[in-house]
């Protein structure tokens, strides 16, 4: 199945990489993926991050002066964006097409949303480079501990310990996460305009991970319809 969009992530500083699989105190950290040490953005934290700005963006524009047939089509057909101030019930139709915007794109307890947010990886990294960069000493990529580094480069991809380390990794600007569309919603109910208000949201996140009060993890996320890196990779 091709991606229905691309999510780049440029970081502008360095990104904070914890490696806690699982662990709920580090859900918004970039994870180290553990089979050969990548570094990646998981999915999950990029789906929440926008879902959480969307919200904020689409109740702010419902507000606004705007007209209300750009507002409508936000809204579910009985006029609201579920779980908000004005309306705390969930959107309840069985007809995904019928919810607001949020429950169309990320889903709620009643839906399935119609988006699949895979985890980023970083770009121009093969699988090989990653290895060598991640379990040799030599460092192709420089890596830079900050205080709270506790763990060896030996047990890092190994020993689960790891779960309450964390490590900066600089020199990798560059993610990119697929979006791919559910198929179990049919007709596939994510219309342009709802990428619109995603793409918008992705344009307003300024932080990915921890550290942001150090100055880590600072970064713009730009939502893109074809490949960008499908001129490197022919
Ligand atoms: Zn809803």
């Amino acid at each position: 199945m091709n991606p229905i969009r691309w999510m780049q992530i440029e970081f502008k500083s360095d990104c904070r990489v914890g490696s806690g699989f699982g662990l709920a105190g580090l859900i918004d950290h970039i994870a180290v993926k553990s089979r050969n040490g990548v570094p990646y953005v998981p999915g999950s934290t990029l789906k929440g991050r926008l879902r959480m700005i969307c919200k904020q963006a689409v109740l702010a524009m419902a507000d606004s002066p705007r007209p209300e047939s750009e507002k409508n089509i936000y809204f579910s057909t009985r006029g609201i964006i579920c779980q908000s101030a004005a309306e705390k019930e969930i959107c309840k139709d069985p007809d995904v097409q019928k919810c607001c915007v949020m429950c169309r794109l990320f889903g709620s307890e009643m839906h399935g949303g119609s988006l699949i947010f895979a985890d980023a990886f970083p770009d121009n990294i093969d699988e090989l480079e990653a290895v060598y960069i991640f379990n040799q000493d030599q460092t192709y990529l420089p890596l830079s501990w900050r205080t709270n580094v506790k763990l060896s480069r030996q047990s890092r991809v190994s020993e689960p310990k790891m779960l309450t380390t964390s490590e900066v990794v600089p020199n990798i600007k560059l993610f990119t996460a697929r979006i791919y569309r559910t198929n179990y919603v049919e007709p596939w109910p994510t219309i342009e305009s709802d990428l619109a208000l995603l793409s918008f949201g992705a344009s307003c996140i300024t932080h990915l991970g921890a550290g942001k009060g150090r100055g880590l993890g600072r970064c713009i996320l730009t939502l893109t319809s074809e490949d960008p890196n499908a001129s490197h990779t022919g």
